[in-house]
């Protein structure tokens, strides 16, 4: 090997083991900045946010008991969701809830590329401004799983990536009692609660929502949608 290429090698080296100090570092500021697992305020507020519809067999039943105790929520919806039933985005707006993109057809987005991700979120983007006139940069991926792509993507397309401090675990079938104990054990203000409004069949989601809510509203807490929330104090 001659002088020169191993020159190379070592500056080769060096820059190696810069950069695994550089990109851990770079990768936690970049994420930190824009993805949400709650946010802390002083005024009480948190978020319920439902996932996977929009779908006549729940959808509708939700819109209803949120409208019964006046509170507002955000729905993170499927494009392919939107395409089948465009007339629920109707409702939703129509009752003052937030609407936040979950991808095109629900795919795990963890081992996908960042341009793959970029597609999933643009074309439900794309589906919503076409069909309900509705812009949103709320973004939540499939599951909550994510990798530096779905970073990479979400952060050139201007959105923020919003997770959650409670899963309720309605998608698991679990029993309304349980699920308003596992939030009224817990609940803190800036958490935002996750649940579903497509589940398939027997959603516990209705009932538990008529236990926790007005027991939320006793204990002093604002239901908000999430840009409210991640924009308060
Ligand atoms: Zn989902």
């Amino acid at each position: 090997m001659k002088g020169g290429e191993r020159r190379m090698l070592r500056c080769a080296a060096a820059l190696a083991a810069i950069c695994v100090l550089l990109v851990p570092l770079a990768a936690e500021d970049d994420e930190s900045s824009i993805v949400y697992r709650a946010h802390a305020n002083e005024s009480a507020k948190i978020a319920l946010t439902f996932d996977d519809g929009p779908h006549p067999h729940y959808t509708e039943e939700i819109l209803s008991i949120l409208e019964e105790y006046g509170v507002h929520a955000t729905f993170f919806v499927i494009g392919q969701n939107v395409e089948y039933y465009p007339a629920l985005i109707s409702r939703i707006q129509a009752g003052g809830h937030e609407i936040g993109n979950h991808t095109y057809d629900h795919c795990r987005l963890a081992r996908q590329s960042a341009e793959h991700v970029r597609e999933e979120i643009l074309r439900t983007e794309q589906t919503l401004y076409e069909l309900a006139d509705y812009r949103t940069k709320l973004f939540r991926p499939p599951e909550g799983m994510f990798s530096d792509s779905v970073i990479e993507a979400a952060r050139a397309l201007d959105y923020r990536v919003i997770l959650w401090t409670i899963d309720t675990r309605d998608w698991d079938h679990t029993p309304p009692d349980q699920i308003a104990e596992q939030i009224l054990a817990q609940v803190k203000a800036g958490d935002i609660i996750l649940m579903h409004d497509y589940i398939g069949y027997d959603s516990p989601t209705p009932e538990a929502l008529r236990i926790v809510i007005p027991e939320l509203l006793a204990r002093g807490f604002h239901f908000v949608g999430i840009s409210e929330l991640i924009g308060s104090n």
